[in-house]
């Protein structure tokens, strides 16, 4: 069995279709996962292949999206200054486009800046935070705390601007449990149990695994 399938995907503002390959589902193995449910990969770190760029215009995207990101595209007003930008890119950025199983996590740490770029011009403001967190999990394998938490106290006040507005269940979850996550790891322990025991007490029963998350969480606030 191979550890990598080939796939293609068309770029939403250029056209272009482009190959990048995707972790076949038997090879990802996960080995543990930390407090805030960051996975541990055994072998392969899958989330390196959670993003792809254009390499026509370096429109980059979640792969996740792939089949919904041309309506967010196309359906959205900002679509110009989406232009723009990558035009921008196309003038000051010099690394080649990877989207291939040999891609190095630096290229991927760049593809989190380009993605968290676009999604917010996008208006999506959730998937801007899901982004950055994968780029504080970067700065966390790298053992660059001062970066993660910079990135962090970014999220956390997108998500206390963000929170009250989310109407998806397991979104709000999400959001809440970071909120609590988040003051955790910045010292804040009464915010962070606070935005924990407002989520413990309104989901009692869901099986939402953030919130047997924020339980071990509260645990450790004690
Ligand atoms: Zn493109």
């Amino acid at each position: 069995m191979e550890d990598f399938i080939k796939d293609f995907a068309q770029c939403p503002i250029c056209g272009k279709e482009f190959s990048y390959n995707k972790v076949s589902s038997p090879s990802i193995k996960v080995s543990s996962y930390d407090l805030d449910l960051k996975p541990e990969y055994r072998t392969i770190n899958v989330s390196l292949f959670s993003v792809i760029t254009c390499p026509n215009c370096y429109f980059t995207f979640q792969e996740k999206d792939k089949s919904d990101i041309i309506n967010y595209v196309n359906n959205n007003e900002n679509f110009s200054k989406i232009v723009q930008f990558l035009e921008y890119i196309g003038k000051t950025y010099s690394s080649k486009v990877d989207n291939s199983s040999n891609k190095s996590s630096d290229f991927y740490r760049d593809q989190l800046f380009l993605a968290g770029e676009i999604y917010s011009i996008l208006g999506l403001s959730l998937e801007v935070v899901k982004i950055m967190i994968k780029l504080s999990w970067y700065y966390r394998e790298k053992n660059d705390e001062e970066k993660e938490l910079g990135i962090l106290y970014y999220c956390g006040k997108l998500l206390e601007r963000e929170y009250q507005n989310i109407l998806n269940e397991d979104d709000f979850i999400f959001a809440l449990f970071y909120l609590g996550y988040i003051n955790y790891r910045l010292d804040r322990k009464k915010e962070a149990a606070k935005y924990l025991d407002y989520l413990l007490k309104k989901y009692k029963s869901s099986s939402n695994p953030y919130l047997k998350a924020a339980k071990n969480l509260r645990g450790e606030l004690r």
